[in-house]
């Protein structure tokens, strides 16, 4: 009795050991058959299958039968059909199954609502729990919370230098958004990028401008500022990036006037964004310090660097913001033939004070500092259609790879 125990467990032992219990079916080449059935053949018919997918039916049968087996069924019944050639290629198309709602690359193929660009960060982060983080920066005028990722590599959370990249800050450039949220996608789904994500500390916040953003969406597709009033004034919002509280009394690089598009505020830094940036940008100073600050904006295809508001004045590491920028602007053209113009801000595009580059650059002590303008040169301008945001995000997140690896 004892041996006989003895070599069952012996034998079961062996059997476990050669057909492991987890491994899963293989469908190559199965096919599924729709065959028609009578009472005599209908045993036969289910010991051939693999499976019987409609097993309710009498008289036309829908199997799945393994590629050994289809000539023995269909020469058993009169009448047959093939319905699948290959269960296997059917599956494989289904895609694999994921253990969490991590966003796919379908996302980039459509703009979303402000809500479900909240949710988008909170499912990717959902996925990568030991990596990353939700991050708040500050709050809107109209109580909205500045909303971004944190991602962190192998030397845990905090300890590298810090990207910061910045996206939507006026409100109607939508494929920022969506560019700034494929990086973060990209650092956490694509393993190609981890000896980037092991370097940097990235602080990615796709939508600076939220009440604009939302406001573009219910009423005005072509905002640009934020929703905050000014007393006795009906005009409506402040430029963000004219209110940051470096150079921002210079004249000539913002408005003073509350109806215009690039208004300035009352006060340096007196938009609640602006509060929350800064002091995100004042508190990464303090620790790790920044290596990189990207405020990505649309349109034009520029890459800019400090400074706005003076159009004479070089950054002290002016020709290295220009090596890196230069590096970009091949990886871009190289992936699509996006052509980029680049050089320091001012110089370069217009006058800006107050602006996110130059504050990042002297006061965050940032060591490099770039403004993106994506695509195009006008034809759509801000509205860029639907197609064109995957080539966008490709193109630009080329050019930001590079630029990490120079960093
Ligand atoms: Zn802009």
């Amino acid at each position: 009795m004892k041996s006989i125990l003895v070599s069952m467990l012996l034998l079961s032992t062996t059997f476990c050991a050669v057909v492991p219990s987890v491994k899963k079916v293989d469908y190559s080449g199965f096919k599924v058959i729709r065959v028609a059935s009578t009472d005599d053949v209908k045993d036969q018919i289910e010991s051939l299958a693999a499976h019987v997918l409609n097993p309710g039916k009498s008289t036309e049968i829908d199997v799945v039968v393994s590629p050994d087996n289809v000539e023995a069924l269909i020469a058993l019944v009169a009448e047959s059909k093939v319905l699948n050639e290959d269960v296997g290629a059917a599956l494989a198309e289904e895609g694999e199954m994921q253990t969490y709602a991590v966003p796919s690359e379908s996302w980039f193929t459509a703009y979303h609502p402000y809500a479900d660009h909240l949710q988008f960060l909170k499912d990717l982060q959902a996925g990568y729990t030991g990596q990353s983080e939700i991050v708040t920066v500050g709050t809107s005028i109209q109580g909205r919370v500045l909303t971004g990722i944190h991602i962190w590599g192998s030397g845990g959370k905090g300890s590298k230098p810090a990207v910061v990249i910045h996206g939507n800050v006026h409100a109607r450039e939508w494929i920022t958004s969506m560019t700034t949220e494929y990086f973060a996608w990209q650092l956490l789904t694509n393993a190609t990028f981890k000896s980037l994500v092991d370097k940097f500390d990235f602080y990615i916040t796709p939508i600076v401008n939220p009440d604009g953003f939302v406001y573009t969406q219910t009423t005005d597709r072509l905002w640009r500022k934020n929703r905050q009033t000014v007393s006795g004034n009906t005009c409506v919002g402040r430029d963000i990036n004219r209110n940051w509280p470096y150079k921002w009394e210079v004249a000539g690089g913002a408005s003073t006037s509350p109806c215009s598009e690039t208004y300035k505020g009352q006060v340096a830094g007196d938009a609640p964004e602006n509060k929350g940036l800064k002091a995100q940008v004042d508190s990464l100073k303090g620790s790790r310090g920044i290596s990189l600050y990207l405020d990505v904006h649309s349109y034009g295809q520029y890459i800019l660097w400090p400074y706005g508001y003076d159009c004479n004045l070089r950054a002290e590491n002016d020709a290295q913001h220009r090596s890196i920028a230069t590096r970009a602007q091949s990886a871009i053209r190289a992936v699509s033939g996006t052509a980029y113009t680049i050089g320091p801000s001012c110089s370069t595009l217009y006058a800006t004070t107050g602006s996110s580059t130059d504050y990042t650059d002297v006061q965050g002590n940032a060591t490099y500092s770039y403004t993106y303008e994506l695509r195009d040169t006008g034809s759509y301008g801000f509205t860029l259609p639907a197609n064109q945001i995957k080539p966008t995000v490709v193109e630009t997140w080329a050019g930001v790879v590079s630029m990490l690896k120079d960093a």
